[in-house]
C-alpha cells in the first residue's frame, strides 16, 4: 500500500493554504529531535522526503505529503519544545495547530511521537490535552526503541501507558517503532492505510 509514489505537496502556513480535503490525512507530531523525519522517511521508504521540513525556514510550515497510491495525507507538523524559539513564532504557530485540529475535517489521527528513552514529558502533556480539546484521537508511537533495553523499554511503555490514561482522546495501543531496525514501521502502515 505504500508502494506507490509519494510526492511532497506543500507546506502550509495558514489554514488558508491547506489543501483541498479530498482524502483522509493523519498527522505526526514531536518534540524536536525525537525522530519525526526518520519515521517518515522510513513509513515511505524515502530517504530524504522529510529532510524539507527539517530545514529552517520550513520549521513553522505544516508539511504534507501525498501517499498516491493509497489516497492519504501525511501531514508532518513542526517538532515543539524548541526553547530558542520566539514568542511570536510560537505564538503563531500555536494558533494555526489549535485551528487545524480542531477544523480539518478529514484529520482521521494524529500520532504524537515519544522517545523510548524520555517518556512523556510536560511539553508532551501540552499538545496531548490540546488532541483532548480538538477531539482528535491520538496515538502514541515510541520512536528509537533500538536505543534502550528491553526493561527500560518496558519501563517507558509502562510511563507512556500511564500518561495517556488522563486523556480522554488517546487511543489505547502504542506503537514502538525503531526507523532504524524498521520495528513497528509495517504495523503503522497498517493502521494508516485501514483508517475509515
Ligand atoms: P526530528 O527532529 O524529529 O525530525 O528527528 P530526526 O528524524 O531528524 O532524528 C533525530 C536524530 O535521531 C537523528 O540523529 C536520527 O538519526 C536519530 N534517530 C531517529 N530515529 C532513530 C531510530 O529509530 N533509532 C536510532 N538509533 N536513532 C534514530
Amino acid at each position: 500500500l505504500f508502494a506507490g509514489p509519494v510526492d511532497f505537496v506543500k507546506g502550509v502556513v495558514a489554514m488558508s493554504g491547506l489543501p483541498e480535503p479530498d482524502r483522509l490525512e493523519v498527522c505526526f507530531a514531536g518534540r524536536s529531535n525525537v525522530g519525526k523525519s526518520s519515521l517518515i522517511n522510513a513509513l515511505t521508504g524515502r530517504k530524504n522526503l522529510a529532510r524539507a521540513s527539517n530545514t529552517p525556514g520550513r520549521t513553522q510550515e505544516i508539511n504534507y505529503f501525498a501517499l498516491g497510491e493509497m489516497n492519504r495525507f501525511l501531514v508532518d507538523l513542526p517538532g515543539y519544545g524548541y526553547a530558542e524559539a520566539p514568542k511570536p513564532v510560537v505564538a503563531k504557530w500555536q494558533a494555526l495547530l489549535k485551528s487545524y485540529l480542531a477544523g480539518r475535517q478529514t484529520l482521521r489521527r494524529a500520532f504524537v511521537l515519544i522517545d523510548t528513552r524520555h517518556g512523556v514529558k510536560a511539553v508532551d502533556e501540552e499538545i496531548l490535552t490540546l488532541l483532548d480539546k480538538s477531539a482528535v484521537t491520538f496515538q502514541v508511537v515510541m520512536t528509537k526503541a533500538d536505543k534502550v533495553s528491553t526493561a527500560d523499554r518496558d519501563a517507558s511503555i509502562e510511563q507512556v501507558k500511564g500518561a495517556i490514561a488522563k486523556h480522554p482522546a488517546a487511543y489505547p495501543e502504542i506503537v514502538v517503532t525503531s526507523s532504524e531496525k524498521g520495528d513497528g514501521i509495517e504495523t503503522l502502515r497498517a493502521i494508516i492505510a485501514t483508517l475509515v
